[in-house]
């Protein structure tokens, strides 16, 4: 039976302001002052917790310009963990944060009833959702398939003899805006002669609820994730999005007092699954998504896994976050904005065939500033590299 379990907050009392998580800030890189670094953020929501600093829109600023990228998180030698103290903080601000209501209101409602906006996202793709595209409102999407990339509880069998069985996060991204990854990843899974099981009742994984102050939202969704996934038989919970991996396995525990630990990203699983079939002759820069990169400490495998492919990485002089943040690249345009500049421009200065990330989010926002080669996941690389596709070459250089 399931505890109620609410987050707690971690104990803030202990920073001695020492910094070091304020040096790995990437916001305090763009705007040194300390409101806008980890160790202020701190400061403040030790602050509005013990009743000595109000709510206020410079607090809200301060708070809400973090993109929870966690480049700070294990950094801090007392065991303060930010990401998680700037979701508290957000949820205690909640109720005071008029600015972001109409974005809370609508998050909450897309995740309650995820079909229903997709449809409605659908029929304004050609003219709403565009015109706020072009306005650099939300980003640029691709079109939005007629049905989403999860039907209902699927079982897909191998007819050889089966490796193994795998579940798959799909996740919003995958399920609504680039179901052709998904498609992907199943290919891939049953090349390698995999059982794979899209349980019935996945649900959005609550990261998106956190992010604007739903803490109780995202404890639901979590309960409901951890009931699915936690009673499958399987090897692995593999998903196409570090986010999605990220909360099912380490801020479950936080939400809910218990994660799911066989989540992983794909890069892990695949690694020693793969032969060294050297198909492409091609450069390409590898973009590391923030949460995979900080949060999950995954950074080599995916560059084996390319190399593998007879890719040759270029390693660039300035990488970093791309902007995207969830609906960070929509609530703080300004600040998006300039981190996918930098970040653009330094993919660009490379000169590679292509990019290739592991993020849906890392995709779209850095397809709005690098126009001259593909960006790519890396699940569509090890497709096409496994499972050979006739057009590859055109699809991925
Ligand atoms: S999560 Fe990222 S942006 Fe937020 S405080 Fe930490 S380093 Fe700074
Ligand atoms: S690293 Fe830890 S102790 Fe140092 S300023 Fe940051 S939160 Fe405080």
């Amino acid at each position: 039976m399931e505890t109620a379990h609410s987050p707690s907050p971690p104990d803030l009392s202990r920073c001695v302001r020492c910094g070091i998580c304020k040096t790995l800030c990437p916001t305090y890189a763009e705007e040194p002052a300390e409101g806008m670094g980890a160790r202020g953020r701190v400061a403040l929501v030790k602050g509005l917790a013990s009743g000595q600093i109000s709510p206020s829109r410079l607090l809200n600023k301060h708070l809400y310009s973090c993109i929870l990228c966690g480049a700070c998180s294990g950094s801090c030698p007392l065991g303060i963990d930010v990401p998680e103290t700037v979701y508290q903080g957000r949820s205690l601000l909640r109720d005071a944060d008029v600015r972001r209501r109409v974005l809370r209101y609508l998050t909450r409602l897309s995740v309650a009833w995820p079909d229903a906006a997709y449809r409605l996202a659908r029929m304004a793709q050609g003219t709403l959702w565009s015109f706020l595209a072009r306005k650099g409102i939300i980003p640029e999407f691709p079109e939005l398939q007629e049905v989403p990339f999860r039907k209902a509880e699927q079982v897909f069998k191998t007819h050889k003899k089966k490796r193994g069985r795998v579940a798959v996060f799909t996740g919003c991204s995958i399920n609504y805006i680039f179901p052709d990854l998904g498609e992907s990843l199943l290919n891939v899974l049953q090349k390698l002669n995999y059982e794979v099981v899209l349980p019935k009742g996945e649900v959005c994984c609550g990261n998106p609820l956190r992010s604007v102050g739903l803490e109780e939202q995202a404890v639901e969704q979590a309960k409901k994730n951890y009931r699915v996934f936690s009673r499958l038989k399987v090897d692995a919970i593999l998903s196409l999005c570090p986010t999605c991996t990220h909360t099912l396995k380490h801020e479950y525990p936080k939400l809910i007092g218990k994660g799911l630990d066989k989540a992983m990203d794909i890069s892990v699983f695949f690694l020693d699954k793969l032969e060294q079939v050297p198909r492409f002759d091609k450069t390409a820069v590898y973009h590391d998504p923030c949460h995979l990169q900080y949060m999950l400490g995954v950074t080599k495998e995916p560059r084996e896994i390319i190399r593998k492919a007879g890719i040759d990485l270029i390693e660039t002089a300035d990488p970093g976050c791309c902007g995207f943040g969830g609906l960070y690249c929509m609530s703080n345009r300004e600040m998006s904005s300039r981190f996918l500049a930098k970040r653009g421009a330094d993919i660009m200065a490379s000169k590679s065939d292509t990019v290739i990330t592991s993020c849906p989010g890392c995709i779209l926002t850095l397809g709005r500033s690098v126009k001259d080669r593909p960006v790519i996941h890396l699940i569509e690389l090890i497709e096409d590299a496994y499972c050979i596709r006739a057009d590859a070459q055109e699809l991925l250089f």
